[in-house]
């Protein structure tokens, strides 16, 4: 690089949550690539020492020669990956977040802690010998060891064998026998070619599911952004697969992003079992070194096929070939906190960059891709059948006004039940609400159990019990007597996975009643075993939160039942009908996937409501397209883009007067640049009180995003300028996806 040369000063980013870059000297020695930005270095900040990446090169600094340090070390012979460095300048200038921080936040933690890539070479172990060798039979931890290695004709690092309870002793005595051998790769080395791609053949597709293909096919060298609206079960995951068979044929990588309930076992031995090729996971169980192992090998382009949550996004790609987003419009995509990001809108840009076709599916879109797909921005597939060729069931508006409820359960519901149970299915009843009972009130005064630290109740629980707020997680011990009239008359309102758990066990003794909540699941492994047994078939009922319905298949479920629908229809945040619709029709697609049809009741205070009519009479598609033109004539996302300034203290009147202060300052900013964006608030949080810290908002929309941006990023720079706004804890929220 021809600064190298001339390059005195290098700015770096730190992790430090300013939004700027700090000046270094160089070290006096020149790494072997001379200084170039994406060199990742060690440098002393204040009385740290702290790792940073080289951003720029400049040949001037406003501060004096002498006050500034050199770098202590370069930490890497070369820059960290370009397509990485490009995506995280990217998402700190489109969040309005320090670059330090970002860079920080997307690179494994081995790195973030300075600890070298590891080298070029990667020893790995294979199998030797007859799987029958007679040795084995009384070495029976070194048999299973021989089979684990069997199972992976590639090889398995030594890492790997490790974790999976092996030690470095058996794996010598196996070699030693000469039924184990190591060899050397190099990890540059693309993924040996040769034979087929498939483990497992790809199914026939049906007419819709080919036509959906073909259009991929048609443009896979380029930007192409497709979103496949398909119900669920009408096998969306089939043309992932096929689209990534595509991809990894020209030797290129796919990355999918998948919801954070949504890796499953189940979902991963999917795509494992179809490829010849590793299929590396970026999940919560990997340790530190593997988490790099994975991102190395995606940056080396070895890697053709990588799966993971949020954060994979960050993913580096040596050799992009599609990116594909399953169930695009789950919240878990969005990070609520620090680094504010969308992996799915981050998906969007980086398709865009890499020239490579985005494919996002869902049977609930969001309505920001769905109104994209309507105009022809995205491509617009659709899936209308299942290959079960049961259509997903309708949902039954059971009303729940004037009636006797049983734990949540109208004698509809409980006959439906019964009658299922009878001919030897299961019952899934859906229950937003972990816990025993939502309230606990004193009948004599009226007085209500509330969590001493947020504006909430505690919820009352009874496995084991207390009483625990669901917002801060403080828990106390349940009362004996009312705290303010001393009555012994303490009651249990509404209820939740427990009470309707408790319920549904002593009516229907016989019957196993499985409880899967975050309480219930709570032991590592807990929830894959529950999901085993239940995939066995026995009649059983299973009472579940999002957490059980979200993406799993359950045969055996013929019966659904929503306990109470209305949680989102009357709420403040616009989101929440488009959100609760789409949780609902999740919900309905868990019944009858199988061989059997399937019933959902939805119980409801409401049965009368037009949107809630309109999702059990024709379905999600319909309920969407209505809602975009509510929001068309509202004005609201995505007819105008939104961001919204959070700001919270201990002290509420230094909340409120920093959002007052902000909201007048940018007011006479929009007004004094001619900028054609509107400033809201300031106002309380929807819940103000949090772990007795407040909270104010003020809003700001735009109908185009570069007078948002301009907008949001001179607010950034007032509040990084004010003294007050050092006293409080502010953030900046970019399209926020809840109020
Ligand atoms: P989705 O991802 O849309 O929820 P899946 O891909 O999980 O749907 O498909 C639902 C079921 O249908 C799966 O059991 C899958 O194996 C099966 N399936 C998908 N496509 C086909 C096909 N073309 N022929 C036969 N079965 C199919
Ligand atoms: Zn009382
Ligand atoms: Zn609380």
């Amino acid at each position: 690089m021809s600064d190298a040369v001339s390059a005195q000063v290098l700015k770096i980013a730190l992790p430090s949550p300013l939004r700027r870059l700090f000046d270094y000297l160089p070290s006096r020695q020149t790494p072997p690539g001379g200084w170039q930005p994406g060199l990742r270095v060690r440098v002393p900040f204040g009385r740290r020492d702290v790792v940073g990446v080289i951003v720029e090169l400049a040949d001037h600094s406003d501060l004096p020669r002498s006050q500034l340090r050199s770098v202590h070390e370069t930490l890497d012979d070369g820059p960290l990956p370009a397509d990485w460095f490009w995506l995280c300048q990217f998402t700190a200038r489109y969040y309005q977040h320090s670059l330090g921080d970002t860079l920080h936040l997307a690179m494994p933690a081995r790195l973030r802690q300075g600890h070298p890539m590891a080298g070029r070479t990667q020893t790995l172990w294979l199998s030797s010998g007859a799987p029958d060798d007679e040795r084995l039979s009384r070495a029976p931890k070194q048999a299973e060891l021989h089979a684990l290695l069997r199972q992976h004709p590639h090889g398995l690092p030594g890492r790997a064998v490790n974790a999976h309870g092996f030690s470095r002793d058996q794996l010598l005595a196996l070699e030693k026998k000469g039924l184990a051998h190591a060899q050397d790769i190099t990890l540059t080395a693309p993924t040996p070619p040769g034979g087929s791609l498939l483990a497992s053949p790809a199914l026939p597709l049906n007419r819709e599911q080919a036509t959906a293909l073909a259009a991929l096919h048609e443009k896979l060298d380029g930007y192409h952004p497709c979103l496949l609206e398909g119900v669920t079960g009408s096998g969306k995951t089939e043309i992932y697969l096929q689209l990534i068979e595509a991809v990894a044929a020209k030797g290129k990588q796919s990355l999918v992003l998948v919801p954070e309930i949504g890796l499953t076992p189940q979902t991963l031995a999917r795509f494992k079992s179809r490829f010849r090729v590793p299929v590396l996971a970026l999940h919560s169980g990997l340790t530190d070194p593997e988490r790099l192992d994975v991102w190395e090998a995606a940056a080396s382009g070895r890697a053709l096929i990588i799966i993971g949550t949020r954060s994979a996004i960050f993913t580096p790609l040596a050799n992009p070939g599609a990116i594909i987003v399953d169930e695009e419009h789950d919240g878990s995509y969005k990070q609520q906190d620090g680094l504010r990001y969308h992996a799915r809108d981050l998906a969007v840009a980086r398709a865009h960059h890499h020239k490579i076709p985005l494919l996002m599916g869902s049977a609930t879109p969001s309505l920001e891709s769905l109104q994209q797909a309507l105009t022809g921005t995205y491509r617009h597939l659709r899936l209308t059948q299942r290959p079960s060729r049961h259509p997903p069931a309708k949902l039954e508006l059971v009303d729940m006004r004037h009636q006797r409820r049983q734990g949540g359960l109208l004698p509809a519901a409980l006959t439906a039940i019964k009658n299922t149970l009878a001919a030897g299915k299961q019952v899934l009843i859906f229950i937003n609400r972990r816990g025993f009972a939502p309230t606990l009130a004193c009948h004599a005064c009226g007085w209500i159990a509330e969590c001493g630290q947020c504006d909430s109740r505690m919820t009352l629980h009874r496995q084991p019990p207390l009483l625990a707020c669901h917002h801060c997680d403080s828990r106390r011990g349940l009362p004996d007597a009312c705290p303010e009239c001393g009555s012994g008359d303490l009651r249990a309102l509404g209820s939740g996975t427990e009470r309707t758990e408790e319920t549904l066990q002593s009516l229907f003794p016989k019957t196993t009643v499985q409880r899967i909540d975050r309480d219930s699941t709570r032991r590592k492994d807990s929830f894959e075993q529950m999901l085993k047994e239940i995939q066995r078939g026995e009649p059983c009922l299973l009472v579940g939160t999002q957490m059980l319905v979200k993406g799993h298949h359950l045969p055996h479920v013929t019966l659904v039942v929503v306990v109470n629908a209305d949680g989102g229809l009357y709420a403040a945040d616009f989101r929440a009908l488009e959100h609760s619709a789409q949780l609902l029709e999740q919900v309905a697609g868990r019944a009858g996937r199988a061989a059997h049809p399937g019933r959902v009741l939805v119980q409801t205070l409401h049965p009368d409501d037009p949107h809630l009519g309109q999702l059990a009479e024709h379905g999600y598609g319909a309920l969407a397209r209505n809602l975009l033109e509510e929001r068309r004539l509202a004005q609201l996302p995505p007819f105008c883009f939104m961001a919204l300034l959070r700001i919270e203290s201990p002290k509420e009147d230094a909340a409120l007067a920093l959002a007052q202060q902000a909201a007048q300052a940018l007011r006479q900013w929009l007004t004094h640049s001619n900028t054609p964006a509107r400033c809201l608030g300031p106002a309380p949080a929807p819940m103000e009180r949090r772990q007795n810290r407040y909270h104010m908002q003020v809003m700001l929309a735009a109908d185009k995003r570069s007078q948002l941006h301009a907008a949001a990023s001179w607010l950034v720079q007032w509040l990084e300028a004010n003294r007050d706004a050092r006293r409080v804890r502010w953030s900046i929220d970019i399209d926020p996806q809840s109020l």
